[in-house]
């Protein structure tokens, strides 16, 4: 089978095949946009790179002999679920698409929810905000060029082009991060707007938990669409899945 990373529910499904499942014969493929990865176990494969679109993907999935597949990409990957729907049906291969739950807004929360980054950095712009932290991933700061008037902290895993926010101060930081850190930072920071992709999941939380108790307003980035697939939300369903329905 082969299962499509970039989520911490992707390693983790891995781990738990190899550990639990010797009759499953797993790979796990990144894209390859982290130079760092998880490790894992002898038993599980990793390929890291693109396919080539639907019609490479579909390539690999036929000479690799693949029976089944897991999508378990991040919830902002916008492209690869898709092109994994069209790859399985081409071949009628089971898919299943594990996504773990958005976040919700709760009491006290003071979100402002837009549809991507563009949106978000023309909310930063109208918030009047002087001290912004950034934690939408390296790859699409560009948009926030125009934030100029505030003070910028981006977090991220790996640095940024130096020439994409030139003036921001950049934080190098891997999840999970935890409550008392987090209230920490956004406090001496004295961060006055907090900008999140809806990621969902504990790991990247605290962050917005922290945002409430200090009253920070939130510009929250809505994911993109997800095609229609059978769906689940925990590896624990993922591996019922894979070992109840016989899909292999
Ligand atoms: P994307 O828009 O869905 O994918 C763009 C292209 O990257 C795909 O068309 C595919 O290239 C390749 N790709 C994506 N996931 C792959 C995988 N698991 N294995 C092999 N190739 C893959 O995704 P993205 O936003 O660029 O993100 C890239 C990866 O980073 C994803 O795996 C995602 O799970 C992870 N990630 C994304 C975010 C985010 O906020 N976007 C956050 C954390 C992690 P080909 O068409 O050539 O096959």
């Amino acid at each position: 089978m082969l299962i499509l990373g970039g989520s911490t529910e992707a390693t983790e499904l891995a781990r738990t095949i190899a550990a639990s499942e010797p009759g499953i014969e797993a790979t796990v493929s990144f894209a390859g946009r982290t130079t760092s990865r998880a490790s894992f176990p002898d038993r599980i494969a990793v390929r890291v790179g693109g396919f080539g679109g639907v019609d490479g993907l579909r390539r690999h999935l036929a000479d690799a002999g693949c029976t089944a597949m897991i999508d378990a990409t991040h919830p902002f990957a916008a492209r690869m679920p898709f092109n994994a729907q069209l790859a399985c049906a081409a071949l009628g291969i089971p898919l299943l698409r594990l996504l773990r739950p958005p976040w919700y807004a709760g009491p006290g929360d003071r979100w402002t929810c837009v549809d991507d980054v563009h949106a978000a950095a023309s909310a930063v712009r109208c918030s009047g905000a002087r001290r912004v932290f950034l934690t939408v991933g390296r790859q699409e700061l560009a948009p926030f060029a125009a934030c100029a008037a505030a003070e910028l902290l981006v977090r991220c895993i790996e640095p940024p082009s130096p020439d994409v926010l030139p003036n921001a101060e950049i934080l190098l930081s891997r999840g999970p991060f935890d409550l008392v850190a987090e209230t920490e930072l956004l406090r001496s920071r004295r961060i006055d707007l907090l900008v999140s992709k809806n990621a969902g999941g504990t790991a990247t939380r605290a962050k917005i938990d922290a945002a409430r108790a200090l009253c920070v307003d939130v510009v929250m980035v809505r994911r993109p669409p997800s095609p229609d697939v059978p769906t689940v939300a925990t590896v624990a369903d993922a591996l019922a899945w894979l070992t109840g329905s016989r899909v292999l």
